[in-house]
């Protein structure tokens, strides 16, 4: 008698094939990096990128191990310092990559078609206000719980989306989005810089600031200016 199929194992199995060959790769090739890592680590950026299955930083900029510290949460959010809620795990990665291991470039890396700003758009475009969110957080806790964590952490976007929807009108769906995912990143660039011990760290010269944003469908690159904040492509050429 055949044993029931149980579709998750085609996945699993093809999860521990990927760690037999990265073995193979990264541990018994002459040119292998991973026993020398061992000893410690000295990225050369650290990313906060979203949690999205489609855009792993490491696969979309090449990178090897040890070069990049990764931080991936839903929408690449950073709250606000003052914000009470989940935020610590972000800025404690944030304190690791530039405090303890002195790391020179952080870069927001946002996306198209993100479903955690989409989920801030659409209480935005309900017409929840940012100062309602306190009072819909306890109204979810006390009747959705399931749905209570992804809508506190994606509030934190909501700002975002409410100056994008006031100040373009007339837009498609797909184009109040990607406004929305990219005003969010400048968000997260601002809140990170609320720290004071950031903003020495950037005035002093030792921290580069960047926000960035991946088109899924055809794979070029979007990167804030700096002054402006206004995105330009960066096609591979
Ligand atoms: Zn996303």
């Amino acid at each position: 008698m055949n044993k029931p199929v149980n579709p998750g194992q085609d996945g699993i199995a093809a999860l521990l094939q990927g760690a037999r060959s990265f073995r193979e790769r990264e541990y018994r090739e002459p040119e292998s990096l991973m026993p020398g890592l061992s000893a410690g680590q000295q990225p050369k950026a650290m990313m906060i990128a979203c949690a999205d299955s489609r855009v792993d930083p490491a696969l979309i900029f090449g990178a090897r191990p040890g070069d990049l510290l990764v931080v991936r949460v839903v929408a690449n959010l950073v709250p606000p310092p003052d914000t009470d809620s989940m935020d610590s795990g972000v800025m404690s990665a944030v304190e690791l990559g530039l405090k303890i291991l002195a790391i020179p470039h952080l870069v927001v890396c946002g996306h198209s078609s993100c479903a955690g700003v989409r989920t801030a758009l659409d209480q935005a475009l309900r017409g929840v206000t940012p100062d309602s969110v306190p009072a819909r957080h306890e109204a979810l806790r006390n009747s959705d719980p399931d749905a209570c964590c992804l809508r506190d952490w994606t509030s934190v976007a909501e700002a975002a989306c409410h100056e994008v929807i006031a100040g373009h009108d007339g837009l498609s769906a797909e184009e109040l989005a990607r406004h929305a995912e990219q005003r969010s990143i400048l968000k997260s660039l601002e809140n990170l810089r609320a720290n004071r011990w950031l903003q020495d760290l950037e005035s002093s010269g030792a921290l580069t600031l960047h926000g960035w944003w991946f088109d899924i469908a055809s794979g070029d690159l979007w990167i804030a200016d700096p002054e402006t904040g206004i995105y330009s492509s960066h096609a591979p050429s």
